[in-house]
């Protein structure tokens, strides 16, 4: 999501002659756009303006600004702490930043611009038009949460749940297909409880599915309790729709699900899976898991080995669980911090094992690719990913980028898999040959 808010944050700059340099030294503005999900978010915007800093020794210092979810949760802090940023943007109210960049190069005030404004900031953002031109672009759809997950910060720091209209989003897909996009993620903290005037997830799924020029639809995070009968059908009817999802269940234990508040049971997450695979066979799961939860026992940590044994998730993301200030959980007691990297260790280890079968598995097969660039400094190598977010490399003499082609896939190591482009022949061709 703070990809999709930094491109937007550049396509409003514009108005007011700012506009992206990737030589950092000659930046006049400054934007760190900021992750506060886990610990040492604070100390990372602190060690970076300190980058900065130094770059900007002996030169005009850029005007700096924090935006994103640290500078939501600590805003006043950093602007008192470090005298070096003129102001902060929380992700809410980012559409102020032409203002923000005025009154700054004016040397008026600091600035705090915290409001929860989600309304406003995109019939802002609808005015402008989005430019990005990436082959596989994000489309935020729904931002914020209410759930209150015992552990999480994202219902303090986006705030309420929110659903943008239903034609503005469709509005900016086009746009993006127009500039070139092969394939649109629609985003949300909680992406399936998408709700506006009785429209939902699916319903978006189903009108993107008719933009011509548009191959893939993929959407993330989902919540396990805002799975419908109808989002499923959608992956069983919309083509473009890929055939993976990403589903956090955080623990297979039904007791750390009651303490951390998701309000499911890992047998009701099983029934969902099972659902999904009754009406879409192909489809793969991924997910997020939180190692060491406060209070966690040997025993409902090896229930989250036994759910990772069963669901066999080709992707997945683990940490140890992270004390976040404001929430419920930062209260209570954390279990042992060896236990804890022990356990983190455990469970990363078979999630890797389980995900480079999978990969092995895929060799000798053809995988649909969607090429989204040339790799930088190689010749005649392109990245892309296959249907189920694969990264892929390939060798060709011809551009493949934006192209989806068929590719066999010939290897693989712990990130990536390394196939060849399949050329088909016609009758006549193969017997020449
Ligand atoms: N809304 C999604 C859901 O409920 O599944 C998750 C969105 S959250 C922004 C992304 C992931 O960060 C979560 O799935 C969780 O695994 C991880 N996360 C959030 N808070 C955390 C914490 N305090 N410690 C460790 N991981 C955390
Ligand atoms: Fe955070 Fe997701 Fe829970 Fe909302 S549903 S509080 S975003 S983990």
């Amino acid at each position: 999501m703070n990809e999709y808010d930094s491109n937007r944050i550049f396509d409003l700059v514009k108005s007011i002659n700012y506009f992206p340099t990737k030589n950092v030294e000659e930046a006049d503005c400054y934007v760190l756009n900021t992750c506060h999900i886990r610990e040492k978010a604070t100390d990372k915007v602190y060690h970076e303006i300190g980058r900065v800093k130094k770059k900007f020794r002996d030169k005009k210092k850029p005007i700096t600004i924090i935006a994103g979810c640290v500078a939501q949760a600590e805003g006043e802090i950093l602007l008192k702490k470090e005298k070096y940023i003129d102001a902060v943007i929380g992700p809410q109210s980012y559409h102020e930043i032409n203002n923000i960049l005025i009154t700054t190069e004016e040397g008026k005030n600091k600035l705090n611009s915290t409001e929860f404004e989600v309304i406003e900031k995109f019939d802002k953002l609808n005015l402008i038009k989005n430019f990005n031109s990436k082959i596989s672009s994000f489309l935020t759809i729904q931002e914020g949460c209410d759930k209150f997950c015992k552990f999480c910060v994202v219902p303090y720091t986006r705030g309420p749940e929110y659903s943008r209209p239903f034609n503005q989003i469709l509005e900016e897909a086009n746009q993006l297909v127009e500039n070139g996009s092969k394939e649109i993620t629609l985003l949300g903290q909680n992406v399936n409880a998408y709700l506006n005037e009785n429209k939902k997830l699916a319903d978006l799924i189903f009108e993107l599915d008719k933009i011509k020029n548009l191959e893939r639809i993929r959407y993330t995070t989902s919540h396990p309790n805002d799975v419908t009968p109808y989002l499923i059908e959608a992956h069983q009817q919309c083509k473009k729709l890929m055939p993976v999802l990403h589903l956090p269940v955080q623990s297979g234990s039904d007791k750390i699900l009651e303490k951390m508040n998701r309000n499911h049971t890992i047998l009701q997450y099983l029934n969902i899976i099972k659902k999904f695979k009754e009406k879409k066979p192909s489809i793969k799961f991924t997910s997020d898991f939180i190692i060491a939860y406060p209070g966690e026992t040997e025993k409902e940590f090896n229930e989250t080995i036994e759910l990772m044994k069963k669901v066999k998730f080709i992707n997945s993301y683990s940490f140890i669980f992270s004390a976040r200030p404001g929430t419920p959980a930062s209260k209570m007691k954390t279990v042992n911090e060896k236990i804890a990297k022990e356990r983190l260790l455990i469970f990363q280890n078979l999630s890797n094992q389980i995900k480079n079968n999978y990969r092995n598995s895929l060799s000798g097969t053809t995988a649909k690719v969607l090429f989204e660039n040339k790799i930088k400094n190689e010749k005649n190598k392109y990245f892309g990913r296959d249907e189920y977010f694969n990264s892929v490399v390939v060798s060709c003499n011809e551009n493949l980028v934006g192209k989806i082609e068929n590719i066999k896939i010939n290897k693989c190591n712990q990130n990536t898999l390394f196939g060849e482009k399949i050329i088909k022949f016609n009758k006549k061709e193969v017997a020449a040959a």
